[in-house]
């Protein structure tokens, strides 16, 4: 096992796993394996671990993306042509599929969320803070315990 750049070592574990999510926030894994440094706590997820949280993430910015009420979203023609391209390459955009815009399909329709198509105008990266969402609603965060800003990387083994 490699020792970590602070100068610890990893330590195999398995269980719970908390982490703290850029854009979702708190996120907890059961059952998770993965390793830590005993002295930084430093984590490393061995790749199954890392599919696992991209899942997770994936589930869980669904169901926040379908709280938001139908006034904050777009249909397609009116996110295109907010973006100033047509709705064809709007669907077939690779970044908004693999989620850079927030979107959600209803009855077959793919919806996309206002503040997300803005924040993509400019930066080209739509995706926020969810927490940044209209601080009224709350979303029942999946842990209640505040994270620390972890910082952790995937190795394949
Ligand atoms: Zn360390």
């Amino acid at each position: 096992m490699c020792p970590c750049e602070c100068g610890g070592e990893y330590q195999k574990k398995w269980g719970a796993l908390e982490i703290q999510d850029p854009f979702i926030g708190p996120m907890k894994l059961e059952d998770a394996d993965y390793e830590e440094c005993a002295r930084c706590k430093d984590r490393i997820f061995p790749l199954e671990t890392a599919r696992a949280i991209d899942k997770q993430r994936e589930v869980l910015l669904n169901q926040i993306i379908k709280k938001q009420p139908l006034q904050d979203f777009f249909t397609a023609a009116e996110a295109a042509s907010g973006l100033g391209i047509t709705k064809q390459a709007l669907h077939k955009n690779r970044k908004v599929r693999r989620g850079f815009i927030y979107h959600t399909t209803l009855g077959g329709m793919v919806f996309y969320l206002k503040q997300s198509v803005a924040l993509y105008r400019e930066k080209g990266d739509g995706r926020l803070l969810l927490s940044e969402l209209d601080n009224s609603r709350s979303y029942e965060p999946v842990s209640t315990r505040r994270g620390v800003e972890t910082r952790y990387s995937v190795h394949e083994r």
